[in-house]
């Protein structure tokens, strides 16, 4: 038999385990032995071999190669091996690039890889999927993944959506009944779920029947795409302009060549300088670099606490203009403490260490009939456990029915002595925060049925029809009610998250939609609990607020708790009113063109479902925002896809929300979000900044040749000398500017708008006027010293070596600031030092090391003639700099 038709337990037992506590890990490590891991094979990657030689296959690098080996034919031997040579390290240093690119997004893959909640040795814990064996006892809840093939043993309204394998986009109700079917198609299997499926309402349990490629979906693996790499819009961009600048650096590069062998120079040598020279110039490392940077600044990020799932919102994260964020556990701990509870009129208030009182006097909580129910049925209604160990009473499990227990437990009432004693649990309803209730339903000591019913007040109210006054039911009559909403918005504008509880007799058979239940509920009373803000919520809000970003508070909980907290964060203003806040019901009546004319308006948004999320986005970006949105469930998906940043909770969030955000926050903490805008803004400055070093740096190369030839003068630099300036002085100090330090005003500026181009803000007059200023002194450099002894070219050569090296090593101090070289400490980047002064020993190096002269064709410098380079190298910087003076002083 298989194990659809098999009873629960059968299945169970024809899988050896126990459903009570699961299987032993060391039983579970030897499955593993013998199945293998619960993962589907990946398809092939590319060998670090191809990717080394892929580096190569760029077309000026083989013209490059090719004239190597002409001239080494023609007995150039030094000249040919050492371009070899620096051809090779050029293609190393790319491999080591992308691969280090490649390691760090699998390591991203890896930290976002899905979670299982499995029972082993009798103890619920949280392992990665991949550890999943047969046998294994798995609990599902709303908005997980499955995370392999099972048999439902339990299951609470569990409805799955199985599209990935069936097609069908309604999800399915799930049972754990046997199916004694013989051939049932996949989709009739509803006492089976799935891997890579999703949950999307209610809870369950099932023993995994099949791991890895055994799954379902292990058989149709060739179905199972393996997302591609995206661009972000700037490697995007950097592509497009890429081929311009090939474009223009060739036709460069000709006219350098074709006025060379105008005026006189042999065709051969023109032929290698022009290649050497196109290869220098062209900017075909960019990319590289660009997505190196992405990947360190990524890198960062998750050292605080910031996982980046999609490259590109790094970018995206500089733009953003407005945070959407959830309240409960981002802005505030998620530490709910009961401190108030209300029943039939009544105010009562309970301390820390558990003593319970009101108007002032201290009582005896079983001698409060109304009290003790209220917390009795809070309670039962209730998944959360208390776990004590040592000294410590820790809450396992939703914190807001945590603070149920907990008061419950104040008053000596024990959840598993209730359950062993006197209750038992028949059914659940599961919460959501849609419905906003959940619901059980009890059998009591003598055997009756009743359900309990915990939820939004305001909510509950509705679905009631009597209350509890002073030991007797009562009609809930609009004098009744009056009184219900004068103590909610009392508790909640103390900035307490309240919750009612109902309950109701059951008579009949159990009905399977919680729809069915709730309602006529006869209501005990309120429980009002703290929740205190996160404390560095506040300062992040008001540096967003410096940085041109608006926070808004989209909040589940009753507006006045909303507005309470919101004002103690500084998202409202202390007098800031209604004009400001707007809830569920209003968002509801608006329109989609309405709610725009409001949206950029309101500041707190309270007792929404997570649909209306979508809406809210919606609204927001089409005036024009770049939107950041947090969610954790399955039902706030829609709005983390269709957000320009989609943010879901580490801790909290379900599989569904991480999958469909960008951005996910290890900590759940609104602040984490503040410190990757920061970085994602920081990214983007880096990488403006090394492309305006290397551009500058080729800008001055390409010229310093050009002018010398239309000059029709000898050439100022032989190939190899162009190609090591390519090799390093553009690589490292570009690399150290993508590790740059952020400005300091980096959170002071507005968000970057997110069509501007790689060139706006000045950077394209940047690139030009300092590259050529380069080239110009380079070029003096040559020509004061050529004059000087007409006979000794390769001692110009050098100078003018020298001072194209140390321009560009002068020059990217500059590149790291939009305002001047003179705004920030320039050795405040000790990457950036290092690298300038490796750069400047290595030219050292080839300058006066007898073996390295024949090679790179140089001649030792004499004292005397660094002061003419140092002179003229500092001019491309400090010469526009003074524009830098005469601006501030305007
Ligand atoms: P957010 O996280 O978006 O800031 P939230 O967590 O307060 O909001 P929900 O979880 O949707 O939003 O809760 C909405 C309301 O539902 C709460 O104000 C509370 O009254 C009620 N509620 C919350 N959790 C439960 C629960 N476990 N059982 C019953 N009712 C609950």
């Amino acid at each position: 038999m298989i194990y659809h038709q098999m009873d629960k337990n059968d299945a169970a037992v024809s899988l050896q385990t126990n459903i009570k506590t699961g299987l032993s890990t060391k039983l579970a490590d030897e499955r593993r032995k013998k199945v293998g891991r619960n993962e589907l094979s990946e398809g092939e990657k590319q060998s670090a071999i191809l990717l080394f030689f892929s580096q190569f296959k760029d077309f000026m690098v083989l013209v490059l190669l090719a004239a190597t080996l002409i001239s080494g034919l023609l007995g150039e031997y030094i000249d040919a091996v050492a371009i070899m040579v620096i051809v090779l390290i050029n293609g190393f240093l790319g491999f080591i690039q992308e691969r280090k690119a490649e390691k760090s997004l699998q390591a991203l893959k890896d930290l976002s890889a899905p979670k299982i909640t499995v029972l082993r040795d009798g103890r619920w814990m949280k392992l990665d999927s991949k550890d999943a064996v047969p046998g294994d006892i798995l609990k599902l809840s709303s908005g997980d993944r499955v995370g392999a093939d099972m048999r439902i043993i339990v299951s609470n309204d569990l409805e799955i959506e199985e599209s990935a394998l069936t097609g069908e986009s309604i999800p399915a109700q799930k049972h754990s009944d046997p199916i004694l079917d013989e051939n049932p198609s996949l989709g009739d299997l509803n006492n089976m779920a799935f891997m890579g499926t999703l949950v999307t309402r209610g809870n369950g349990i099932g023993v995994v029947t099949a791991t890895g490629m055994n799954t379902a979906m292990g058989k149709i693996a060739g179905m199972i795409q393996t997302a591609a790499t995206i661009m972000t819009p700037l490697q995007r961009r950097l592509d497009q302009l890429g081929k311009i600048l090939i474009t223009v650096a060739l036709l460069l590069t000709v006219a350098v060549v074709l006025a060379g062998i105008f005026h006189g120079h042999d065709v051969y040598t023109m032929f290698l300088a022009g290649v050497s020279l196109a290869v220098a110039a062209i900017p075909e490392g960019l990319p590289a670099i660009v997505t190196v940077a992405l990947s360190l600044g990524v890198q960062r990020m998750i050292r605080k606490n910031a996982i980046v799932r999609k490259l590109p919102a790094v970018e995206t994260l500089g733009c953003a203009s407005v945070i959407c964020s959830d309240k409960t556990g981002t802005m505030t701990q998620n530490k709910m403490t009961v401190t108030h509870l209300w029943g039939g009129g009544k105010t009562w208030t309970v301390t820390d260490t558990g003593e319970f009182s009101t108007v002032g006097k201290n009582i005896e909580v079983d001698k409060e009939k109304t009290l003790y129910q209220l917390l009795t049925f809070g309670t039962l209604c209730n998944n959360a456990e208390i776990k004590i160990t040592g000294q410590e009473m820790l809450v396992e499990g939703d914190p807001t029915e945590g603070a149920l227990l907990l008061a419950g437990a104040k008053a000596g009432i024990d959840k598993k002595a209730l359950l062993e004693k006197q209750f038992s649990v028949e059914k659940e309803y599961p919460f959501d925060s849609a419905r906003k209730m959940m619901s059980v339903i009890v059998k009591g000591p003598s055997g009756d049925r009743f359900v309990i019913t915990k939820g939004a007040p305001d909510v509950l109210s509705l679905k009631s029809n009597t209350i509890l006054w002073e030991g007797k039911q009562k009609a809930l009559s609009d004098h009744l009610l009056q009184e219900v909403n004068g103590a909610i918005k009392q508790l909640a504008s103390m900035a307490l998250r309240t919750i009612s509880i109902a309950y109701k007799p059951l008579k009949g058979p159990i009905p399977e939609r919680a729809e069915e239940i709730e309602q006529n509920l006869t209501l005990i009373g309120l429980q009002g609990m703290i929740d205190p803000p996160r404390p560095e919520v506040k300062a992040a809000v008001a540096e967003c607020k410096q940085a041109g970003i608006k926070t808004v508070m989209i909040t589940g909980d009753h507006v006045d708790t909303a507005c309470a907290i919101a004002k103690q964060l500084g998202i409202l203003a202390k007098d800031e009113g209604d004009s400001a806040v707007m809830d569920g019901r209003r968002l509801n009546e608006l329109s989609a063109k309405e709610l725009e004319s409001v949206v950029d308006n309101i500041h707190v948004f309270a007792r929404v479902s997570p649909e209306h999320k979508l809406k809210i986005v919606n609204a927001l970006q089409n005036k024009g925002h770049i939107v950041a949105m947090t969610g954790d469930g399955v039902n706030d998906a829609p709005a983390i896809k269709a957000a320009d940043i989609g943010i879901a909770m580490g801790i909290t969030g379900t599989d569904v929300a991480k999958e469909a955000s960008s951005l996910i926050l290890l900590d759940d903490n609104f602040a984490t979000i503040k410190v990757a805008i920061k970085e994602g803004r920081n990214i983007y400055e880096n990488i403006r900044k090394f492309i305006r070093y290397l551009l500058a740096s080729n800008v001055g190369e390409i010229l310093v040749m050009l002018f010398a030839m239309l000059m029709s003068m000898p050439l100022p630099l032989v190939p190899i000398q162009i190609l090591w300036v390519n090799l390093v002085t553009d690589g490292l100090p570009a690399m150290a500017l993508g590790l740059d330090q952020p400005e300091e005003n980096v959170m002071q500026r507005n968000p970057r708008h997110p069509k501007e181009g790689v060139f706006a803000r000045r950077l394209g007059w940047k690139i030009l006027s300092r590259g050529f200023l380069i080239g110009v002194v380079t070029l003096a450099a040559f020509v004061i010293v050529f004059h000087r002894d007409p006979s000794d070219l390769p001692y110009a050569q050098t100078i003018a070596f020298a001072t194209l090296v140390m321009a560009q090593l002068i020059h990217v101090f500059d590149c790291r600031s939009e305002i001047s070289i003179f705004s920030r400490n320039p050795f405040g980047n000790k990457y950036l030092v290092w690298a300038v002064v490796s750069s400047a020993l290595l030219m050292l190096v080839v300058i006066y090391v007898p073996i390295f002269q024949p090679i790179f064709h140089t001649v030792a410098i004499e004292p005397r003639d660094w002061l003419l380079i140092l002179g003229l190298s500092a001019v491309p910087t400090f010469l526009l700099a003074g524009t830098f003076f005469s601006r501030k002083r305007r």
